[in-house]
């Protein structure tokens, strides 16, 4: 019996990239697919949102002098091109998945529609919520705290390169020291990059507990099925 009934699982665009840094590399996607397969057949029910880093993102784009919403925009719709990859990736493991976009974009996605990702999660399909907020100035962090409010998950699973919240970045500061829990408020007044402060704050407000584990092999199960890996953020 898995600790989560349903959870938000938030992946990076990045963490697709692999070495390249850009892109999205097959091996790295299938690898995910796999471990998400695996909690899938273990009765989790998975809502996925996965960010658009790899792609384009509104804020590098317009430090190139790009109008930033414009920027925003090609960013969200990257987070749909990430989406449709892990749905056919998902596809090749034998699990169902739906891709809902906050922009309309059918027939390449569904439109997002709260009620129908509520019947599809308890029906055991993974639901990957793309095209974060539909707004610019916003993240896929953000996204995913209001799609997890709004599907009723457990909790946000965010999947990062470090195996959990640490004082100060571990790779600059070794005597950076890893927190096993946290409180909402001290990740904010800390100003601690874990998720942004609107995210941790939409997190707080509706009591949606956030786990921030290493996306490495075997550590999605022992998150979400085991429910002891990584740093706990609440309240
Ligand atoms: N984005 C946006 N509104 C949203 C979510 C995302 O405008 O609600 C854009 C924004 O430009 C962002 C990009 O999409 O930089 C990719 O998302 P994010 O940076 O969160 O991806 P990640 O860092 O998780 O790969």
């Amino acid at each position: 019996m898995s600790k989560f009934k349903r959870i938000l699982l938030k992946l990076s665009g990045e963490a697709l990239a692999g070495e390249k840094g850009h892109g999205i590399d097959n091996v790295i996607l299938a690898d995910m697919a796999s471990e998400i397969a695996s909690i899938v057949k273990q009765g989790v029910q998975v809502a996925l949102v996965i960010g658009g880093g790899n792609l384009v993102r509104g804020i590098s784009a317009s430090a190139g002098g790009m109008n930033r919403a414009q920027g925003d925009a090609m960013g969200m719709l990257g987070t749909v091109m990430n989406g449709l990859a892990m749905q056919d990736a998902l596809d090749k493991q034998g699990i169902d998945s739906v891709v809902m976009s906050a922009i309309r974009m059918e027939p390449v996605c569904e439109f997002f529609d709260r009620r129908r990702a509520l019947k599809l999660l308890s029906a055991g399909s993974v639901v990957i919520f793309s095209a974060g907020t539909g707004n610019p100035f916003f993240t896929t962090d953000s996204c995913a705290a209001l799609r997890a409010i709004e599907s009723e998950c457990d909790v946000i699973m965010k999947a990062t390169k470090v195996d959990g919240i640490y004082t100060a970045d571990p790779v600059k500061d070794p005597k950076a020291t890893r927190f096993d829990d946290i409180s909402y408020q001290e990740v904010i007044s800390r100003g601690l990059k874990v998720m942004d402060t609107a995210a941790v704050a939409l997190c707080m407000e509706h009591n949606m507990p956030i786990f921030v584990f290493k996306m490495v092999k075997g550590n999605l199960t022992k998150a979400a099925v085991e429910g002891n890996l990584g740093t706990l953020v609440h309240c």
